[in-house]
């Protein structure tokens, strides 16, 4: 069993390959020198904490070494060839194979512009978070291009750290993709009582970056001027050695509802892949989500050993700014109604019913766990695809476990 890329997906899928007591030879091919780790925290507490930023690694040497899990660090796949069962890496030398897993992760979608430099980054890997660490402190100014989740955590964790931060968003308003403008709007609330300048509606027209600082000229010709840009615009699926092999490429590496390309051989999970959803009519989509990630890792290694089993999970996603979290369950922009329901201390969800009536997400926002136990229900009833009466969605009154005991 050969796994490529050594992240949230490619690590979960090699631990739960030894679960499910496969005992021949497991090896995670991976490009960056470290462990498999976790990427969320590097956008949220690892940014703000006082300590020098750590690795928060899914798995240890201990493990992948009692595991017998082969972990080959700072090598890159360079090629498959499917015919001989043969993956070729940057070091020159050839691995085989009888089941190979593509876990090749995304990465971040590059600005199309000249007058970048050294002072324009990226955020993806704990190597970018380190160099934007160093960034962060009071006095220093940020300008992050992108009014997404991982600019916006950025931009809370900058401020935590008292730096001045303006985030620059080309579309009309913060958290385009995705988010009901409703909860967009506390999240734009929150950053501007913290202090964060935000330009919603403000393409770029020029950045100039001279070594000391960056210019960022706006459509409107206003400029900001800062010490480190942050670019986050988005993520590209990195589909290179897929494409390469001939495999099918569709918004990601596209595999079936149990992982596997059209090579029955190979199998791609995680940011990388684009799949059916079953829940949503075999819709086809690409999901960018930890969650995700792992459940998609440890289904992927069963289906490696021969089961059968599609991917059924409801897509969860969250994001944490300053006291608030947010969470979504399934896709949201299939909603066509909205009914809000109220919560303690502010809190509150959206659910998004289709034009048949059935729930197919809900989006909440609150102080700390305020919505989780909500979502986690609303998670079930759209997994039942149900379809509860709007008016009992709403009502505080009516307990969301009797809806899906109904
Ligand atoms: C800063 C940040 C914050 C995030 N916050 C959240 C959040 O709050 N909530 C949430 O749900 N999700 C969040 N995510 C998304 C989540 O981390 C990803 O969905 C998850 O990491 C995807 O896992 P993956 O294994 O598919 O890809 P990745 O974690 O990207 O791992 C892929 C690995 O494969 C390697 N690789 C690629 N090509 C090759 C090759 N040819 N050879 C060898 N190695 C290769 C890559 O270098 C990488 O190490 C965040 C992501 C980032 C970057």
């Amino acid at each position: 069993m050969v796994i490529i890329g050594a992240g949230e997906c490619g690590g979960r899928a090699a631990l739960a390959l030894r679960d499910l007591g496969f005992d021949g030879p497991v090896t995670l091919v991976g490009d960056e020198p470290h462990l498999p780790y976790e990427r969320p925290p590097l956008s949220k507490e690892a940014m703000i904490s006082e300590a020098p930023l750590i690795i928060k690694a899914i798995v240890s040497d201990e493990l992948l070494a009692e595991r017998s899990i082969q972990h080959i660090r700072s090598i890159r796949a360079v090629a498959i060839d499917r015919a001989a069962h043969a993956v070729r890496l940057s070091d020159g030398s050839s691995l085989a194979y009888d089941k190979l897993l593509l876990a090749t992760g995304s990465v971040p979608r590059k600005l199309p512009m000249p007058g970048l430099g050294g002072r324009c980054v990226y955020l993806r890997t704990f190597n970018d978070a380190l160099a934007i660490r160093a960034h962060l402190s009071a006095g220093n100014r940020v300008a992050i291009i992108g009014g997404g989740f991982i600019g916006l955590e950025l931009a809370a964790a900058a401020r935590k750290l008292g730096a001045a931060v303006t985030v620059i968003e080309a579309q009309p308003r913060i958290l385009m993709r995705g988010v009901p403008a409703e909860i967009a709007e506390i999240i734009h609330r929150a950053h501007e009582a913290e202090g964060v300048s935000i330009r919603a509606g403000q393409g770029i027209a020029a950045i100039a970056d001279d070594g000391a600082e960056v210019r960022v000229t706006l459509a409107d010709g206003q400029q900001v001027a800062a010490d480190l840009a942050v670019i986050g615009i988005g993520a590209v699926p990195v589909t290179a050695l897929a494409a390469e092999a001939g495999l099918t490429i569709d918004n990601g590496i596209a595999v079936d509802g149990t992982l596997r390309t059209e090579d029955p051989d190979i199998l791609a999970a995680g940011d990388c892949c684009s799949f059916p959803l079953a829940i949503y009519g075999g819709r086809r989509v690409r999901l960018e989500a930890w969650r995700n990630a792992q459940e998609q890792g440890a289904l992927a290694a069963k289906n490696m050993l021969g089961t059968n089993e599609p991917h059924a999970a409801v897509p969860w996603f969250w994001s944490d700014q300053y006291g608030l979290t947010l969470q979504i369950a399934g896709l949201s922009d299939e909603g066509r109604t909205i009914v809000r329901r109220d919560l303690d201390d502010g809190a509150f969800i959206l659910f998004h019913l289709a034009a048949d009536g059935r729930l197919v997400a809900a989006s909440g926002i609150g102080p700390g766990n305020a919505v989780a136990r909500d979502i986690r229900l609303a998670e079930m009833l759209i997994a039942k695809r149900a379809t509860p009466a709007p008016e009992a969605l709403g009502s505080q009154a009516v307990k969301l476990k009797s809806l899906l005991a109904a």
